[in-house]
Formats: C-alpha cells, structure tokens, sequence
C-alpha cells in the first residue's frame, strides 16, 4: 500500500466464525472493514467446538491462538463401544502435540467467537443486516444501502446466498445422508473420560470442557428433515440412553432446549474456483463438508489467515490477482478435506454386525499397534502452516 494512499476497503458478509476471523485479519492488514451479519448478535450455534493444532495456527494469525489455548485440558481420547469397552485408547493427546506441536484443543463455540470478536474493533460489524447481493465488481446491496468494495468477502455459510449466483450452474450442498445432536451439559460431577462411541450406525461423542461443563454429540442416519416427534433430548435418550455411562447422567443432566439438531450437508463436487472477480468465498460458502474430522471451522480460520496474509500490503487494484492467489492456494487442500472427512464418516455409519466386528477390530489394533500410524494420517491435514509473507 502506497504511503498517503486511502485504505483498501473489503466487505465481509457473515459474522460466524470465518467472517469474523476475516474482519480481524484483514483489519489487522490495514483495511477499511466493514463486515454485515443478519443476525441481531453473535450468539454462536453450535454448543462446543474442536481446534485442530492447523485452526490454532491459523489463529496465531489473528493474534488469538493463545485465548484458545488456554482451554486445554491435556485429556487422553479414545474409541469406545456402546458397552463401554475401550477399542481404542492412548496418549494420543500427548503424541498430537509432540508431532504436531500443539493439542486438539476443545472449548464452548462461544468462547471462539469471543476471542474473535474482540479482535474485530467497535464499528466494523453492522448486525441485523442482510446483504442482499454482492457483484463481481465488488458492488454490495445491502438492507442499510449499497456500497462498493475493492474486496468482497462471503462468509455466508452453508447456504452462501453468494456462492450460488456467482456459480449459477454448480449444484450447490447436498444431504450427507445423516443428522447430528449437541448439547453442552452444565457443570458435571467428572471424571468424564474423553471419548467417541461407535455403535451400529450411530456415534455419540462426550468431550470435558475446561469449566467443567460437557460437550456431547451424536450423529446418526436419518431421513432429511426429519425431526423427534417431542424433543430432541427425549430421541437422544431413546437411542443413546442404554449405552455406556456416564452417557445416560449426562443427558440427565442436560434440558430440551440445550440441544441442537442439525442435518449435515457438504459440497460433493468441488467448486471450480473460490473467487469470483473480486469477491472470494470463505469457509462453509466455498467447502461445507461432514463434521467427522472436525475441520470446518479450522479450514474456515485457514481461509482467513491466507486472506490476511495476502492483503497485507497490498493496494485495492491488486485484488483479482490476489484472489487468483487465494483459489490456487485454498481449493486443492479444501477439497481433499471435504473428500477425507466423508470417508472418515463412512465406517461410523456402518450397521452390519460382520463389518462392525471388522471395523472394532481394526480400531483396537490400531490403538495397541500402530498409534503412530494413526498420526501419520493426520499429518496432512494439521501440519498445515500459515504463509510467513506475502506471496506476490
Ligand atoms: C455437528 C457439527 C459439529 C462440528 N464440529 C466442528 C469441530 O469440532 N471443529 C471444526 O473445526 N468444525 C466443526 N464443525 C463445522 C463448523 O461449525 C463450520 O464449518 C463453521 O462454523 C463454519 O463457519 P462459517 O463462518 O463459514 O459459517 P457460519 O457459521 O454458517 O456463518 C455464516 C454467517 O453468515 C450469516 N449470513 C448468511 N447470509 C447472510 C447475508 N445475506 N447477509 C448477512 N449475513 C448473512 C449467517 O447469519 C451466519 O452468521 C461442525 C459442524 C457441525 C454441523
């Protein structure tokens, strides 16, 4: 950016996770930001989350790795039966942070989005604003009025209103074929092992949290759409509430309205681009994918880090290279992510009894023999690295 010239100015549509970290990074690069959310607050969805150590790089960008940090609990994790019978179970924990140099790190969404937030200065967010079109040439309507940008950035999730008029012809997300359950209990008498349960078809994950409250999940197949005939903690309790403890005390212990039920959706066939002129899709807009590996909100945090770096320096015509950048630095890692984490999903739904023996089976050799190998798979995606400078 040349000394006296005005700033670049970006638009960030969406103020979840990806627009947020947007709104810091590229704030923190030098630009005017002004970032339109339709919600009227940042209220997160989404009770707890998991920080791969590739997302807690991608924070250290926005300067908020080590807010995160901070709840780490140092838990092992491993794979249970509905039974209770460990598959699968060692110091992975420890092991991802030799290899890796940080934990997965688990903490309420809300605390995310804080840490975010407060890097985002007063001003920068309009809520209860809908942006009702965003063109190739950075013109944004909005509900507040139009305005023009040398950057647009749709972080609309999803359903990326965006995604779909700058890729008319792409069929957009389709149904993953099952639905998924959060909730976070209130504070719980522990000790609560960390774990995931695989049983016939269905998987029921219970994750400690630092204050002492418990992220559980659970996904199984369902038709789409389709939702519990009284509540959701009453279909939990129907289909969770036999397995191992202390499943059932925690359901106990949570309310109908602390659960949330969404069905999963994610981008089967790969966009042909992340940009568009000069709007760039980030986050859920651009590679919705399964939650199985735990990874759209780190790819999403990704996205943001390689924006900021790019813009850093960088003048208001320089943009459509820039984003050319973006796409050749983003689409390949994304897709094959969104590829890697259908596959992880596929054996969790498994329901014949010869192939869930198999599938147990493996995970507990897995687990005695070859923990180290279980890592080197995990490698290409958490050893993902920031880019230290501007790419020109
Ligand atoms: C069950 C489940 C578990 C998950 N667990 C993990 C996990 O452990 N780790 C992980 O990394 N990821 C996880 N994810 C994925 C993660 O939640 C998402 O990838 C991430 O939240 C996407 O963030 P985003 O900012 O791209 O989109 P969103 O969070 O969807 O934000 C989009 C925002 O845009 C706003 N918006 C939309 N249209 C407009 C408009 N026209 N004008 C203004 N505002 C608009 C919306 O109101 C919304 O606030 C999980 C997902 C699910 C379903």
């Amino acid at each position: 950016m040349s000394e006296g010239a005005a700033r670049p100015r970006a638009v960030i549509i969406g103020a979840g996770i990806g627009g947020l970290a947007a709104a810091a990074g590229l704030h923190a690069a030098g630009w005017d930001v002004t970032g339109y959310e339709r919600a009227a607050s940042l209220e997160p969805v989404g009770a707890g989350l998991a920080l791969a150590p590739n997302g807690l790089r991608a924070l250290d960008v926005f300067g908020a790795g080590d807010a995160v940090r901070a709840h780490a609990i140092g838990q092992e994790i491993g794979i249970r039966r509905p039974d209770g019978r460990w598959l699968l179970r060692s110091s992975t924990e420890r092991m991802v942070t030799d290899r890796f140099g940080d934990p997965v790190i688990l903490l309420p969404r809300s605390r995310l989005i804080e840490a975010l937030a407060s890097r985002v200065p007063a001003g920068v967010l309009a809520l209860s604003t809908e942006v009702t079109s965003a063109g190739q040439d950075g013109h944004v309507a909005t509900a507040a009025g139009p305005l023009d940008a040398d950057l647009v950035v749709a972080a609309d999730g999803l359903s990326s209103a965006t995604r779909a008029a700058l890729f008319p012809d792409h069929p957009g997300p389709r149904y993953a074929g099952f639905t998924t359950w959060r909730l976070l209990t209130p504070e719980f008498p522990g000790p609560v092992p960390m774990s995931e349960t695989w049983g016939p078809g269905s998987v029921f994950g219970v994750m400690p949290l630092a204050d002492g409250r418990v992220y559980c999940y659970a996904a199984a197949p369902a038709p789409r759409g389709a939702h519990s005939p009284d509540d959701e903690l009453a279909e939990l309790v129907r289909r969770f509430g036999g397995w191992h403890k202390p499943i059932p005390a925690l359901l106990g212990s949570a309310t109908p309205e602390s659960v949330l039920r969404h069905d999963v959706a994610e981008l089967a066939e790969p966009l042909p681009a992340m940009h568009r002129g000069r709007v760039a899709l980030l986050g859920d807009a651009a590679h919705p994918m399964t939650p199985n590996l735990g990874q759209g909100a780190c790819q999403a945090l990704e996205d943001a880090a390689v924006l900021a770096r790019l813009a850093t320096g960088l003048d208001g015509s320089g943009v459509p290279g820039m984003l050319a950048r973006y796409t050749a630095m983003r689409l390949a890692r994304t897709t094959k992510i969104v590829r890697l984490s259908r596959r992880a999903g596929r054996m969790t739904t498994w329901t014949s009894p010869p192939a869930i023996a198999l599938r147990d089976g493996l995970a507990m050799t897995l687990g005695k023999l070859a923990p180290a190998a279980a890592l080197r798979g995990l490698a290409p995606i958490y050893d993902w690295h920031p880019p230290a400078t501007t790419p020109k």
